[in-house]
């Protein structure tokens, strides 16, 4: 096994949100009547002529430019021709040869090194129509009855990101596909969301001898609709590739599908049945040509990348690579550690409390005055814990002080209970003397008694201490 090296990349779609589809002014949305989302553009009536939608070629530049792409200067739509009843057209329009991002690297942080994955292109197209088998199992073509098409979907604008073959294991590829998820989401382009199959990731894999120069034939495993099984799917095809090999036989390239149900892997077309798509370029679309202005507008609307934030969270506040993870899940969740370090508590007790108590308190980090938390958080060893959990739950409280809560907090000066220590030995002189002659168990009979005059909120620690040195003494 360990002789195997497998070589592996991802064709990932990714449906973006615009307010209408790709080509028409449809409404771009899910879970609608089916075939009520539809004109004479999407349902490709004869002499019906797309327009390109603007927001969708923006998007894809600043999703481009997240990826490190080069943005092309000249970018051509083609027609991709396949005859499939989800296509009404007979063909989609998608890009070819003159794609609107080329080249580009992307990097994910690993605890100790850093994964560079290389990216082929990134282009536009429009999603097909939705069909939906009746009948059979799971939804699937294979014993269906009939099969019925909602045309809603079809037009929705898709990005299509291309990896180069530079991902080695399965893990490596679902942390790669988790960290693009997290980019795009952050750019506010795209639900992305694999269940609901706004991100759909095709995975080409195959194997060679480690230390082998160039590659043998590879399989593509089709529309895993998890990262689970993402990486479930790309480890039952290495395995699949290895065992064909070591039994002497040879890996055919074909088009595969994992049914994670039973871990099998099923051929769905061989080599034989590939398309031929005819490409050529489409006559009804003029070509895009961003000008300097507007792939410099993109890059001023890009946030700060969730890679160059992690390694942030590292650098500048010294946090472990997985407190640095687990914060940088959500940005709203760093600008608020962020304005908490800055009030003056630590780093590491800031994440600490709120990648746990505070996150289970449910509280949106948006709405939390970062001063008034701090104060809170800085008392948290004071505090007893019911107040501090429940401060922590009205901490998104539009009205929300530390004040009323910080009251609750244990006195835990010794200059402050030192007084009151001796006053109590004082009234007391006969207990004290006994102690003094060995009953220890009185000290329980001080203890007590500095916390009812403490109401309680005496550190019982700390009174502890202070009542057996001074007994002592
Ligand atoms: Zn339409």
């Amino acid at each position: 096994m360990s002789e195997w090296q497998p070589v592996i990349g991802l064709e990932i779609h990714v449906q973006l949100k615009t307010r209408t589809k790709m080509f028409c002014r449809c409404e771009n949305v899910r879970g609608e009547e089916p075939n009520t989302r539809t004109c004479p553009v999407c349902l490709a009536h004869p002499g019906a002529l797309p327009v390109l939608n603007g927001q969708a070629v923006e998007w894809a530049i600043l999703l481009g430019q997240a990826l490190g792409c080069a943005i092309a200067k000249r970018s051509l739509f083609h027609r991709k021709n396949y005859f499939y009843p989800d296509l009404p057209k007979g063909y989609q329009i998608s890009q070819y040869d003159q794609p609107i991002c080329g080249e580009g690297r992307f990097v994910v942080p690993r605890e100790n090194d850093q994964l560079e994955v290389g990216i082929v292109r990134v282009h536009l197209e429009e999603d097909a129509a939705k069909t939906v088998h009746v009948g059979g199992t799971a939804g699937r073509i294979q014993g269906a009855e009939t099969s019925l098409v909602d045309f809603n979907r079809g037009g929705t604008p898709l990005v299509e990101i291309v990896t180069a073959p530079d991902l080695h294991n399965a893990d490596d590829a679902r942390l790669f596909l988790q960290l693009l998820r997290q980019t795009v989401v952050e750019l506010g382009i795209s639900d992305a969301e694999m269940e609901k199959g706004s991100l759909r990731c095709d995975a080409n894999v195959s194997v060679r001898k480690l230390g082998e120069e160039g590659f043998r034939t590879k399989t593509e495993l089709k529309n895993m609709n998890s990262f689970m099984f993402v990486a479930r799917g790309i480890e039952a095809e290495v395995e699949r590739q290895i065992g064909v090999y070591e039994g002497g036989g040879a890996v055919e390239q074909e088009t595969l599908h994992f049914d994670p149900q039973s871990g099998k892997i099923s051929s769905l077309r061989s080599k034989e049945e590939a398309h031929d798509y005819r490409y050529f370029p489409e006559p009804d679309l003029v070509a895009v040509e961003p000008d300097a202005a507007m792939i410099d507008a993109q890059a001023s609307q890009l946030p700060e990348q969730p890679a160059t934030r992690l390694r942030r969270l590292e650098t500048t506040f010294g946090l472990s690579f997985y407190d640095a993870q687990v914060l940088n899940g959500s940005p709203a969740m760093v600008a608020l550690f962020e304005a908490i370090v800055e009030a003056g508590v630590d780093a590491k007790a800031s994440a600490n409390v709120l990648q746990n108590q505070f996150s289970a308190a449910g509280v949106d980090p948006t709405a939390v005055d970062a001063g008034e938390l701090a104060k809170v958080i800085e008392a948290r060893e004071t505090l007893p814990r019911e107040t501090f959990t429940t401060a922590l739950a009205h901490s998104g409280d539009a009205d929300f002080a530390a004040a009323p809560y910080l009251e609750d907090a244990a006195v835990s000066d010794t200059a402050e209970l030192g007084p009151l220590v001796d006053a109590i030995l004082e009234a007391n002189p006969d207990l004290v003397n006994a102690f003094r002659a060995g009953i220890e168990g009185l000290l329980g009979f001080f203890v007590g008694q500095v916390m009812k005059e403490t109401q309680g909120k005496a550190d019982p620690r700390v009174v502890n201490e202070l009542v057996r040195e001074k007994l002592s003494g």
